[in-house]
């Protein structure tokens, strides 16, 4: 069993990288993946751990995109986390959040919530501000009952307060982490459409534009969900890899490995992912 989607407290999740590596192990893991959103700075302290563990530590990263007019994610496998070019992209994305960060203040403020986004802030100890820490924040204020429901009264698409990230298209996504020496794959399909959409097309415009694995393997998709996305990615030649979007307790009882329950993602994706990587390192 292998885990290629997790994230640590140095993007929205609360568990340091060297207890995530060790969670790993102790899950009975043979891999497991660190995919902070937009930094790779808890990519060394859970690499340092590899000698000691018997799991296979994969340095991860995960970014938002906007595709077809909607949020689309993009996992990358095997970045290297000293890669220059690749530092100066994702401290662009991290001035663009920011920026995003000050708007979704003021449109919370717009509907009568007036929180501080220095508190924001200090719920994000890593540095990196999410929707995960505005939505705890809006909880401990007394402006929702849970994050779940701050999501979708005031965060999530279509809600009051929502800021969509500004634009990176998946082709650049996939781009940024092919030359930084890594495997773009598309994250949680079953979250960016589900029910009617017809991927078919779609998938193949992804495919094209250098995704290379898509995850059909989540927590959250359906046995039918999750049948359809295996089934899609061996027609078009994608990888179909899978994770539990671990977070810790900012997702609690989620499980590293397991999800919420009944994820198994196969060891035979990993090789798989392997032949994918960029034969020529800059
Ligand atoms: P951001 O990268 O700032 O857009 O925040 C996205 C993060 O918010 C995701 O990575 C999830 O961890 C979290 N998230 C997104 N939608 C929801 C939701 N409906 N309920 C709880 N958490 C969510
Ligand atoms: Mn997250
Ligand atoms: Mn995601
Ligand atoms: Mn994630």
């Amino acid at each position: 069993m292998i885990d290629l989607h997790a994230h640590s407290c140095f993007s929205d999740g609360t568990d340091t990288p060297e207890d995530l590596a060790r969670l790993g192990e102790e899950a009975g893991l043979t891999a497991l993946a660190l995919t902070d959103h937009d930094t790779v700075a808890g990519v060394p302290r859970f690499l340092a751990l590899q000698p000691h563990l018997n799991v296979l530590l994969i340095p991860g990263i995960e970014l938002g995109c906007r595709f077809l007019g909607r949020e689309l994610h993009v996992l990358g496998f095997w970045v290297r986390p000293d890669d220059p070019t690749f530092l100066d992209r994702l401290t662009l994305l991290r001035t663009r959040r920011e920026r995003r960060n000050v708007r979704m203040a003021e449109r919370l403020a717009a509907t009568g919530r007036t929180i501080d986004l220095e508190e924001v802030r200090e719920a994000a100890p890593g540095g990196l501000v999410t929707r995960t820490h505005f939505a705890q924040v809006l909880v401990r204020r007394g402006h929702a009952r849970s994050p779940r429901e701050a999501f979708h009264r005031f965060l999530a698409e279509g809600a009051p307060a929502h800021v969509p990230m500004e634009e990176l298209t998946p082709r650049e996504a996939a781009t940024w982490i092919r030359e930084a020496g890594g495997v773009p794959a598309i994250a949680h399909p079953g979250r960016f459409a589900a029910g009617a959409f017809v991927w078919d097309r779609a998938l193949a415009d992804l495919r094209d534009q250098g995704l290379e694995g898509l995850e059909a393997y989540y927590g959250e998709h359906s046995r039918v969900q999750e049948a359809s996305f295996l089934d899609l990615a061996r027609r078009l030649d994608m990888v179909p890899c899978g994770g539990s979007d671990y977070h810790g307790s900012a997702k609690p009882g989620l499980q590293l490995g397991r999800g919420w329950g009944s994820l198994h993602v196969p060891d035979g994706v990993l090789a798989e992912l392997e032949r994918r990587r960029p034969p020529n390192p800059r």
